[in-house]
C-alpha cells in the first residue's frame, strides 16, 4: 500500500480518544487515575484488575497508536527509552542485533550499556546502504534490526521495504524507531516492518511537556511478548499522560502541516547561507535520500540537522538564538535547537561521533509551529 492514503489519517487523529461514554456523553476520554478495580466477586473481574497491566485511558491511547500503525496491537510506555527497553527484552543473550550505526546517542547508550552487558551482540551498520544490509543479513542469522529513517541526526534513509523484506527473509525482526516521521507521515508496518517504536514525548504529544513511548506490534505473537514485557517489567504509562498524548494526537496533522512546511522554508534559507556548510532534511532534493524518502514516506518532517563552518560558530548559534530555545527534544510547538555532540548523543564516544560526521559544528533543528519569519529572523541575528 502507498503512503499516499495518510491524508485519510487528519480524522482518525483528530478523532483519536473521542468518548462514546452513553451514559454520560463526554466528548473527551475520562482520565482512569485508579491503581486498581474492584471485582464483585472471585471470577467477577470487569476485564481491569491493576493498572500496570492495563488502564482504560492508556488502552484507548494504545488502540489509537495500534490503528494509526496498522498494527495487531499498540502499548504505551514512561518515555520513549522504556519502550526501545521493551522490545530489546524480546532478545536472548546470543542473538544477534543490528542497528542503525547513526541513532539517538540515549539508544545507542542503552544498546551498549545493557544490551551489550545481557550478552546481546549488539554491531551498529549503514541501513541505509541496502547492499551492506543484504550482505550482512545473508551471512548471519540475527535476532532483529533496529532502524531510524531518518536517523538522528544525519537524516540518512533506509529503504524500509527491502530491508524488511531482507531482514524476513532471514527470520529477523524488523523494528523501526518512527518518531522523527509520526504515523502521519510514515508508516513503516506497511512496508514490511514487524514493530514500531516512537518516543511519544516528540510529535505524538507534540507540547513539550510529556515523556511517553510507543511500541506497535503487527502480529498477534509479537503483542502476546511486548504485552507481557509491559506487564512484567511495568515502565508503563500513567493515565494523566496517556490522556496528554491523546490530546496531542488530535492536532498532528495541523501541527505537522505547519511545522513541516516552515522546516522547508528554513531548510532552502539555511542552504542559500554563506556560514552553513550542509544541510541535512529529505525535503531537499539534493538529499541522498530524496526519492527513496518521497516513496516511502509522505513528508520530510520538521527536523534539520546543518552544519556551521566551524564549531565556535554552531556554539555561538545556539547562545544567540532568542525565539528558538536551545533545548534537547523534538517534535513539539515550540522550535528547539540542540548541539547533537554536546547533548542528545555525548555518551556516543567521540571516536564514533567523528566518523558519522555527528561532530561540534553540527546542530539540530526542530522547527515547530510559530511564524517562520520569526523563525529565520531569529536564525539570521544567531548566524551573524
Ligand atoms: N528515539 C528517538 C529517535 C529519539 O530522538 C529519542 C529521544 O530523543 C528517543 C527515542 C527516546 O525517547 P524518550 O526521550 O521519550 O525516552
Amino acid at each position: 500500500m502507498t503512503q499516499k492514503a495518510a491524508c485519510h489519517l487528519d480524522t482518525q487523529l483528530c478523532h483519536a480518544g473521542l468518548c462514546t461514554d452513553e451514559k454520560t456523553g463526554a466528548v473527551s476520554t475520562p482520565i482512569y487515575q485508579t491503581a486498581t478495580f474492584r471485582h464483585r466477586g472471585p471470577g467477577l473481574s470487569t476485564g481491569y484488575n491493576y493498572s500496570r497491566t492495563s488502564n482504560p485511558t492508556r488502552g484507548v491511547l494504545e488502540q489509537a497508536m495500534a490503528r494509526l500503525e496498522c498494527g495487531h496491537a499498540g502499548f504505551a510506555f514512561a518515555s520513549g527509552m522504556a519502550a526501545v527497553a521493551a522490545v530489546t527484552a524480546l532478545l536472548k543473550p546470543g542473538d544477534a542485533f543490528v542497528a542503525s550505526d547513526d541513532l539517538y546517542g540515549g539508544t545507542y547508550r542503552y544498546f551498549e550499556k545493557f544490551a551489550r552487558p545481557a550478552g546481546i551482540r549488539v554491531s551498529y551498520a549503514d541501513t541505509s546502504r541496502s547492499d551492506l544490509m543484504r550482505e550482512i543479513l545473508s551471512k548471519e542469522k540475527i535476532g532483529a534490526l533496529f532502524i531510524e529513517s531518518p536517523t538522528n541526526p544525519i537524516m540518512k534513509i533506509t529503504d524500509l521495504r527491502r530491508i524488511s523484506s531482507y531482514a524476513r527473509a532471514n527470520g529477523a525482526v524488523t523494528v523501526v524507531d518512527n518518531t522523527f516521521m509520526s504515523p502521519l507521515l510514515q508508516r513503516p508496518l506497511l512496508l514490511g516492518a514487524d514493530i514500531v517504536i516512537h518516543s511519544g514525548t516528540k510529535f505524538l504529544a507534540g507540547h513539550n511537556d510529556t515523556l511517553c513511548g510507543i511500541v506497535v506490534t503487527r502480529t498477534p505473537r509479537l503483542s502476546q511478548r511486548i504485552a507481557f514485557v509491559q506487564n512484567a517489567a511495568g515502565g508503563v504509562l500513567s493515565p494523566f499522560d496517556s490522556w496528554l498524548v491523546l490530546r496531542g494526537l488530535k492536532t498532528l496533522a495541523v501541527r505537522m502541516d505547519r511545522s513541516q512546511a516552515n522546516a522547508r522554508r528554513i531548510a532552502a534559507w539555511l542552504c542559500r547561507h554563506r556560514r552553513v556548510t550542509a544541510v541535512y532534511f529529505p525535503g531537499l532534493a539534493a538529499h541522498p535520500g530524496y526519492a527513496l524518502h518521497k516513496r516511502q514516506a509522505c513528508g520530510p518532517g520538521s527536523i534539520i540537522s546543518f552544519r556551521m563552518r566551524n564549531a565556535r560558530m554552531a556554539t555561538a548559534v545556539v547562545r544567540r538564538v532568542k525565539t528558538i530555545s536551545f533545548a534537547e527534544s523534538l517534535g513539539g510547538v515550540e522550535t528547539l535547537i540542540t548541539h547533537p555532540a554536546r547533548q542528545t548523543h555525548s555518551d556516543v564516544p567521540e571516536q564514533t561521533r567523528r566518523c558519522l560526521g555527528v561532530t561540534d559544528d553540527l546542530l539540530r533543528l526542530s522547527v515547530g509551529i510559530e511564524r517562520c519569519e520569526d523563525l529565520i529572523a531569529d536564525l539570521k541575528n544567531a548566524l551573524e
